[in-house]
């Protein structure tokens, strides 16, 4: 649904790459050949460099800012940071100014989407109106002008009974509540994760219990009314551990992993940068070590960025005050590859596995290197070293955790809908 054919009408061979296919179970030198933007041959071939060729991905959680805000990020440069990030496919959630909680707005997003997207967007609608978290959208309405899913994002539902009326809607409109999970009377004014370091800081912290006791109410909901939901940003150990039991239980639940809480921890938030400073926070390295098992035993089924860009101005401010959010869509594969494969902790092909997966709690298609399937390809250059925001961002913000970092991982092309999204500068292929 979100991956319409651009026109695109030639024909591209690329060759001397490992091509990575987990779903198709490839992993072999193979040449790939595009037509019309669609994979028409896999031949094979020999590796000739250190390119990976792995299905496109796909973001479930990415903040564009757009309409309101495209002083901090828009939808040409957030899809073209999308791109250059190896993703052929994007999710925006709607708490923007307006919020898309209507019919109107949500029709006009999808139309300047086609008019200025590099990669498919697919928009979120609102669940409640104005995120007020009291009367809920017109969730029917919504789901006929476009809305993937809905989701508050940025806020809980904090009504248990609001949650419930709206999974009563959801099963009718058939898409997904995504749900960030934070019970307000425990994270309060928090700024960082409760814990020693936040001790040691003087910094009031955001416990865990914040996060997992509201995912345990929130899957106990969805367990009675047969509804689907997907948790967003995983962050906790205790998270985790309700997530599977809801699982065991026949919950039908999803859930995703951002990279920074895959490759930081707290400890991180000792230098006062607020570019450390997100919703949920940086945890423990205990958490850490958790999410990380969560994502290889397929406990949390996705990585979704939760790219959110702020103004210089605002994120100036000292670490108490400056906003929450940072941005991830350029460096997830390669801060993933960097702190996660090249360790040993998660193979590559699980990584490409987990960096796709974004798109079917969405009921969206996997992207896949199948012959005949529309070409969505990320060519990853494994041994190339970067630093981050050396050469600038794509993402009209900066504000991101990995900036100043020496990374290993450089995605190099990136094909989404059977076009050339992103194209490093001066990179050629053989490409006829
Ligand atoms: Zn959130
Ligand atoms: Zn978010």
């Amino acid at each position: 649904m979100l991956y319409s054919k651009n026109g695109y009408h030639d024909s591209r061979v690329i060759e001397g790459a490992r091509v990575i296919d987990p779903a198709e179970g490839i992993d072999a030198a193979l040449t790939v050949t595009v037509e019309d933007g669609v994979i028409t041959k896999l031949e094979p071939g020999e590796v000739r460099n250190g390119y990976v060729l792995a299905p496109a991905f796909v973001d479930p959680h990415v903040h564009l800012r757009t309409p309101g805000r495209e002083d901090e990020e828009d939808i040409d440069s957030g899809t073209r940071a999308a791109a250059a990030g190896g993703f052929c496919a994007i999710l925006a959630m709607p708490n923007t100014d307006p919020v898309v909680d209507s019919a109107p707005v949500l029709r006009a997003l999808r139309q300047r989407a086609r008019e200025e997207a590099r990669v498919p967007v697919g928009f979120l609608a609102a669940i409640t109106r104005g995120q007020r978290g009291d009367e809920l959208t017109e969730m029917a309405e919504l789901a006929d002008a476009g809305a993937v899913a809905f989701s508050d994002d940025g806020l809980p539902v904090r009504s248990a009974g609001t949650l419930r009326h709206a999974l009563s809607y959801q099963k009718l409109a058939g898409r997904v509540l995504a749900l960030h999970e934070e019970e307000p009377s425990l994270s309060g004014h928090g700024v960082m994760h409760e814990g020693a370091v936040s001790a040691l800081l003087g910094l009031t912290g955001i416990p865990s219990i914040s996060e997992s006791t509201m995912v345990a109410r929130d899957a106990a909901i969805a367990l009675y009314e047969d509804a689907r939901i997907h948790i967003q940003h995983v962050s906790a150990r205790e998270t985790v551990t309700a997530i599977e039991r809801a699982k065991a239980e026949g919950a039908k639940i999803t859930a995703e992993l951002t990279p920074h809480h895959l490759t930081l921890t707290d400890e991180a938030v000792m230098s006062l940068d607020p570019n450390f400073k997100m919703n949920p926070p940086l945890r423990s390295a205990d958490d850490r070590r958790v999410l990380i098992e969560a994502l290889r035993s397929g406990a949390i089924d996705c990585i979704g960025t939760d790219h959110a860009p702020h103004s210089r101005e605002e994120k100036e401010q000292p670490f108490e005050v400056a906003p929450m959010g940072v941005t991830g869509l350029e460096t997830a594969f390669a801060a993933l590859h960097t702190e996660l494969v090249l360790p040993g902790h998660v193979s590559l092909g699980l990584l490409v596995e987990r960096m796709t997966a974004g798109a079917a709690p969405f009921d969206l298609d996997t992207p896949t290197l199948a012959k005949g399937a529309l070409a969505n390809i990320a060519l990853v250059d494994l041994a190339a070293e970067w630093e981050v925001g050396e050469a600038g961002y794509e993402s009209r913000s900066a504000n991101c955790c990995f900036a100043g970092r020496r990374l290993t991982g450089r995605v190099r092309m990136t094909v989404a809908g059977g076009a050339v999204a992103y194209r490093e500068r001066s990179f050629a292929i053989g490409a006829v």
